[in-house]
């Protein structure tokens, strides 16, 4: 859309380098943050010359970082022909606007925001997840316009462009990225009741979703499930769409799986409400899977962001499970005792290796059956398509026919069976 996103469309990559401003963290919590910034900006396929850390106990109002440090990453980026300057941080629209016209044309400049907006871009698939990536990008620029993002409107389909009298290109740009606010919030609406629809008709199903760190396993869990072909790919944010399969386990147990949008540390908190759509399937899970790399350093830090961001969305209060991932590649299996006695639900697993994927399955069933429920129902034979209900969605254990009704003693979902139970005429 503006120049300020990571473009790969060119045939040779561009270069980026990456700053850090860091006030007082530790030097391993720096190196982490920084790898993590380099493995996003790697996806989009920008290569990095370097990555410059800076100190600072106050951040400088106008620039962010130092006049001074900004003319010597501006000499060095210039020096080494970079497109990009990335930064770790997020900065406010000012301070952005205010380094982009230090850097005229001759560099772009991004924040983390921005670059997190760029892969949600590179990886929505649905209608819905476009739509809100389009939505939340364009909220992002709009504060942040400036003299050197010109001619917008050709990005954005020549619409209105013509000016008023002493309308300035910011201002067309301005009202132009207003008018598409408005247009893509009403698509929304409309995508947002239809799916609607689509959750009713999964409503007596037992439902189960994959949340986790990017990159953790998520999609490759899902295949190993479902044996299906998800999208499976070393990169970050591979998924960032739901994509929910049915899974059978057997005639009286099956659920939906559903593989989510991988979360990130520090997700802004308006990207998070912007998803928060997508993330709905989350909201009517039965059950999350909490998929964690074994193999992480920070795998504290994984979970804590899992579960700060359910939080968020005020659904922290699901049963889940942790889904210690990637077993395949621990070297030593002393920490496998260690996480064991400090997260009571987890579950140790490779889904490259299919390593204990039927124990997961098995773990999936027993949370099943916790909602299942044994019940005596009594059906006159006139109720045709109850009985055809029960026979399709109950485990039947003893059947007595009588005169005018057949009893049943059925064990089965508790929400499939109180609603045939509502249905039955007496
Ligand atoms: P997602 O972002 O959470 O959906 O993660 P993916 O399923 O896309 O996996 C990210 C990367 O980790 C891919 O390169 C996978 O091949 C790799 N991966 C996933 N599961 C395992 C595993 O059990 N063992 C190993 N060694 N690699 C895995
Ligand atoms: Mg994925």
């Amino acid at each position: 859309m503006s120049k300020q996103t990571l473009k790969t469309t060119d045939s040779k990559p561009k270069k980026a380098m990456l700053v850090g401003v860091f006030t007082n963290t530790s030097t391993l919590d720096q190196e982490n943050q920084m790898n993590e910034l380099e493995g996003l900006v790697l996806t989009l396929g920008v290569n990095i010359v370097d990555r410059i850390i800076q100190y600072k106990k106050r951040v400088d109002v106008k620039y962010f970082i130092g006049k001074g440090k900004l003319k010597s990453i501006y000499e060095a980026a210039l020096e080494s022909r970079c497109t990009y300057i990335i930064f770790n941080n997020d900065i406010s629209p000012s301070q952005i606007k205010n380094i982009q016209n230090f850097f005229k044309k001759d560099l772009i400049v991004m924040d983390r925001t921005g670059v997190i907006l760029d892969i949600f871009n590179k990886h929505a698939q649905t209608k819905e997840a476009k739509t809100q990536v389009k939505l939340a990008q364009l909220e992002y620029f709009l504060p942040r316009l400036t003299r050197q993002w010109t001619h917008l409107e050709r990005q954005m389909g020549g619409v209105g462009t013509r000016g008023g009298p002493g309308e300035t290109q910011i201002e067309i740009d301005r009202r132009l990225i207003r008018n598409q606010i408005i247009k893509l919030k009403k698509d929304l609406n409309k995508i947002a009741k239809s799916r609607l629809n689509q959750n009713k008709n999964r409503k007596n199903i037992f439902k189960v979703s994959l949340v986790g760190y990017t990159n953790a396993g998520k999609s490759s869990i899902m295949n190993s499930i479902a044996s299906s072909d998800n999208y499976v790919k070393d990169e970050l944010f591979a998924t960032l769409d739901t994509s929910t399969k049915k899974i059978t386990i057997d005639k009286n147990n099956s659920f939906l799986l559903s593989d989510t949008v991988g979360f990130i540390r520090n997700l802004p908190d308006n990207l998070v409400a912007s998803f928060r759509s997508t993330l709905g399937e989350i909201e009517h899970s039965d059950l999350l899977l909490k998929v964690v790399d074994v193999t992480s350093d920070e795998l504290e830090i994984h979970i804590d962001t899992i579960n700060s961001v359910l939080n968020h969305l005020k659904i922290d209060n699901k049963d889940f499970l942790i889904v210690f991932n990637k077993v395949d590649k621990l070297k030593d299996m002393i920490i496998i005792e260690k996480l064991k006695n400090a997260y009571e639900n987890s579950i140790f697993v490779s889904a490259k290796s299919k390593l204990n994927i039927d124990t997961l399955i098995d773990d999936i069933e027993t949370k099943i059956k916790e909602e299942n429920i044994q019940i005596n129902i009594s059906v006159s034979y006139d109720q045709g398509k109850i009985i055809n209900d029960i026979y399709n969605n109950c485990n039947i254990i003893r059947k007595d026919e009588k005169n005018e009704s057949i009893n049943f003693l059925v064990n089965g979902n508790k929400k499939i069976i109180n609603k045939i139970l509502s249905q039955i005429k007496k």
